[in-house]
């Protein structure tokens, strides 16, 4: 089958297409994605051979280290992608997708030692204290 799903920000400025498989959902409770996202991230991902963005009007990319990029639209403000400095995949924050996310599942909780104190997890997926 030759899944083609799009997704987009808040706003509209920035929309994409993703033509091919995409990863499971992992939620990542680090303290930068906790900053961004204002909770925690569920992003899943994509080859950035696949990724297509269609608008970037409103794409600004943000380096909150040295090892990634996240991409953000900078007028509405939707946290969108993370990209490794470097690497062949981007992850795409999994509230933005359009529509049914295609049969993808969230997978596992990554982080968890940063994660608030705020909640709990316990949805009964591995749970990983740093990356996995
Ligand atoms: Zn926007
Ligand atoms: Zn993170």
């Amino acid at each position: 089958m030759a899944d083609i799903t799009s997704g987009s920000c808040n706003c509209g400025g920035v929309t994409y297409t993703v033509r091919g498989q995409l990863r499971e959902v992992i939620a990542c409770h680090c303290g930068q994605c906790r900053k961004q996202s204002g909770h925690f991230y569920a992003a899943t991902s994509a080859s950035n051979m696949d990724l297509h963005i269609e608008d970037s009007g409103s794409l600004k990319w943000y380096a909150a280290s040295e090892d990634a990029k996240r991409g953000f639209c900078s007028e509405c403000g939707s946290a969108l992608f993370w990209k490794r400095n470097g690497g062949e995949h981007t992850s795409i924050l999994a509230g933005s997708l359009n529509g049914d996310a295609g049969g993808i599942k969230l997978d596992r909780h990554i982080f968890v030692a940063d994660k608030g104190d705020y909640y709990d997890l316990n949805d009964g997926l591995p749970q990983f204290k740093q990356a996995n």
